[in-house]
């Protein structure tokens, strides 16, 4: 047998939670080390909204999403290029996660048709017919320079069922195959696998075992968080973390909320991104380890307090909730302090996470966020009780 091609990834495993499947993982990649548990904030066209490479990086961020879609069309790839990359034209000297592109056309465009070959859809901007191509996908990502590229996959709705999800399953493992060759780069990029298969067990269980085969670094669970309900979501992110190699990352793909990522990373998953902390920021809302403050409303006009006397970001430091009430009223740094704030709240929850793992104290850990968050257990969300039950964590 072939030695393993080198990667552009190297990881170890640091501990591992004695009861449920949690673990903390080192990842180091070309632009450094990230630690896993991770979350990982979305940039759009580049930059974060409301949020600068430099605001990023103050907060400890060491890994952020480049969006695929928007970027390889605006500004395009031979503009990155030139701009050495993703990593140059945003200024951003730390790892960077692309996305396929697949997932936005399917979202964004409404005409997308999906063929053997690829995605064809009409470009937003100039009404052109496009076709995305696993090789176009990676060709993009090449010229992006992102440390961790995601194959084109075959994307269904999690609510849907039937042969279009098994078709979807099967063309995603041959187009993984399809990524893996057009990959120019890979001892300074990894591409990472997506397994899909919707909320069919044994159609999710095909895919592991064919995707495990290929020699990839890192694998995605895909084709969740789309509007299943979480009793089918939570377990088909255990059993998909059951099948996945201990010695691999893996990303769970589009989960933000502050209890999926505690139970989620209780079930073995170690890397997650999603819109909703800053999008949530954008419409007043601030995360803090309770829930959340709508400080628009009036009740925070005079509360001189920051948003959380625990918070040690830039904005709790410096603003109280009666500032950035009265700023909404004129401004748009409201929501830039809001999405500040919210990202250090992700982060530093991982943070906790990860502390918590490496000191043997998980489950205490969980017990704490989860009387935190909800008061008392009458006000459990079922599905969480559940997962936790599922990896020996009894909630009391
Ligand atoms: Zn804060």
């Amino acid at each position: 047998m072939a030695a393993p091609k080198a990667h552009a990834l190297v990881h170890r495993v640091l501990a591992e939670c004695p009861v449920t499947k949690a673990r903390v993982c080192e990842l180091m990649l070309p632009h450094g080390p990230i630690s896993t548990p991770v979350f990982m904030p979305v940039g759009t066209q580049g930059t974060m909204k409301g949020v600068t490479a430099d605001q990023l990086r103050e907060l400890g961020c060491e890994i952020c999403l480049g969006n695929t879609y928007h970027l390889g069309m605006r500004p395009g790839p031979e503009i990155m290029k030139k701009a050495s990359g993703l990593h140059g034209f945003m200024n951003w000297k730390r790892n960077l996660l692309t996305d396929s592109g697949g997932f936005q056309m399917v979202s964004l465009v409404e005409l997308s048709q999906v063929t053997e070959e690829g995605v064809h859809f009409k470009s937003p901007y100039d009404d052109k017919e496009i076709l995305l191509t696993p090789e176009k996908s990676i060709e993009i990502q090449n010229a992006l320079g992102s440390d961790i590229m995601m194959q084109l996959d075959d994307v269904v709705s999690s609510t849907i069922s039937g042969p279009r999800v098994e078709e979807a399953m099967h063309r995603s493992v041959r187009w993984l195959d399809r990524c893996l060759l057009a990959n120019k780069n890979p001892e300074k990029q990894c591409l990472f696998a997506i397994i899909q298969g919707g909320l069919d067990p044994d159609l999710r269980k095909k895919c592991l075992e064919e995707m495990t085969k290929r020699d990839v670094p890192g694998f995605a669970i895909g084709g969740l968080s789309g509007g299943e309900e979480k009793d089918h979501f939570w377990k088909m992110v255990t059993l998909s973390t059951d099948h996945l190699p201990r010695d691999k990352p893996r990303y769970l793909m589009g989960v933000g909320y502050a209890t999926d990522l505690v139970v989620c990373v209780a079930l073995g998953c170690d890397m997650f991104d999603c819109v909703f902390p800053t999008r949530t920021a954008r419409f007043g809302s601030a995360l803090v380890p309770w829930g959340s403050l709508q400080l628009k409303n009036k009740q925070f006009a005079k509360d001189f307090q920051p948003i959380d006397k625990e918070c040690d970001c830039p904005t709790c430091k410096r603003y109280s909730r009666a500032y950035i009430n009265a700023l909404f009223k004129s401004d748009t740094a409201a929501m830039h302090h809001i999405t500040i704030h919210n990202i250090a709240y992700q982060l530093n929850l991982m943070r906790s996470v990860r502390d918590s793992i490496l000191r043997g104290q998980f489950p205490q850990f969980i017990q704490d966020f989860m009387k935190t968050m909800y008061g008392s257990k009458e006000r459990y969300p079922r599905w969480a009780v559940d997962a936790l039950e599922s990896v020996s964590i009894a909630l009391i």
